[in-house]
């Protein structure tokens, strides 16, 4: 018998085995923290995902701790890291020794960003004198130093605030695809219909790389509302009204945010979309229980080699 997800899929020509995904972690700051990642990789490193991507903190401030992850992914762990990058507060040479670092420990793919304004999201950005200006140039130096790394740049389905207008926005995506990026990974949204809306206007303007929705699972709503606002991304009130009334009550918010977020991902199934980026926020149960709904189930570890027993 066909799951779920397997028949949604089929219904738009895929097959199960079409559906990929990748996780998002940032680098921990503490030794508890650094538990809490490590065992969230573990318990989804069997998913066998796609690749999995380390954020950098704003202004570079988790340079060190961003490496220091992707090194251990690569040395403990078959999954392929992707390290993200901006050019917030760093000369050329800073971003281009961090990018030759990547590359001599085997990395193989980058997230590539401008980021965020160093005096915080909101205050006009100013790149750094000698540094690169925006995503695009970063990508371009990063193919041109390294054709062997692979490029992710952002997306935004509802537009990046900063953007005045969707032709700007669309331009911007373009320069970075001309630069050499051959994936964009969108910022949150939950109204998927926005989400198609962006497609139709990317494939309007010639775009052809894949998409993928980034899926933020609500571990905590009033946080994420409040991210959300500064994000760009819209929170509708048949959204938040899912949450209402549930800040006490940790259990049936956990039960609330796996339907919430499983709803939005079959839905995506269902409009054709076969893959997916989880902002996992280092916590592995609700991103693994949204998989599992995806088909997903854990890859085992090969047979010991008969003849070699
Ligand atoms: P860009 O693509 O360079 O664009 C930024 C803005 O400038 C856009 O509004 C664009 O339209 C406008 N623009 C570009 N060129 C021009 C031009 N020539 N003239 C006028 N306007 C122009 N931040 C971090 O600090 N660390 C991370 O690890 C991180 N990871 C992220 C991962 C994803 C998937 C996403 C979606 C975002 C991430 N961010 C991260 C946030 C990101 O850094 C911010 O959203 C930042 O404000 C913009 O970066 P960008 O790469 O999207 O910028």
């Amino acid at each position: 018998m066909m799951t779920d997800a397997a028949a949604r899929a089929s219904r738009t020509g895929k097959s199960l085995s079409d559906l990929r995904v990748s996780f998002e972690f940032f680098p921990p700051k503490t030794e508890a923290m650094e538990e809490t990642l490590w065992r969230s990789v573990e318990r989804l490193a069997p998913l066998a995902p796609d690749f999995v991507s380390v954020t950098y903190g704003a202004g570079g401030s988790t340079r060190e701790r961003t490496h220091a992850t992707v090194a251990r992914i690569l040395s403990e762990t078959a999954l392929k890291p992707a390290a993200h990058l901006t050019c917030v507060g760093a000369t050329r040479a800073e971003v281009d020794a961090v990018v030759d670092s990547y590359a001599e420990a085997g990395v193989r793919h980058i997230v590539a960003l401008r980021g965020d304004p160093v005096e915080g999201i909101g205050t006009a950005y100013r790149p750094h004198p000698g540094g690169y200006d925006r995503a695009a140039d970063l990508v371009g130096a990063i193919r041109s130093r390294h054709p062997e790394i692979e490029v992710s740049v952002s997306a935004y389905a509802e537009r990046h605030p900063e953007s005045p207008d969707w032709s700007i926005e669309i331009d911007n995506l373009k320069r970075k695809v001309d630069a050499g990026a051959s994936r964009a990974i969108t910022q949150f949204f939950f109204d998927n219909d926005l989400y198609s809306a962006f497609l139709d206007r990317v494939a309007a303007a010639g775009i052809s790389i894949p998409i993928v929705p980034g899926i933020v699972p609500v571990l905590n709503f009033s946080q994420t509302a409040k991210f959300a606002e500064k994000a760009g991304a819209s929170v509708p009130d048949w959204f938040a009204a899912r949450f209402e009334g549930l800040e006490d009550d940790a259990a049936t918010r956990q039960l609330v945010a796996a339907a919430v977020c499983s709803e939005q991902v079959l839905d995506l199934v269902d409009r054709g979309v076969s893959d997916f980026h989880f902002y996992t926020m280092n916590r592995a149960d609700l991103v693994y229980a949204i998989c599992h709904l995806l088909g997903m189930r854990p890859v085992k570890p090969a047979a010991p080699d008969a003849a070699a027993a």
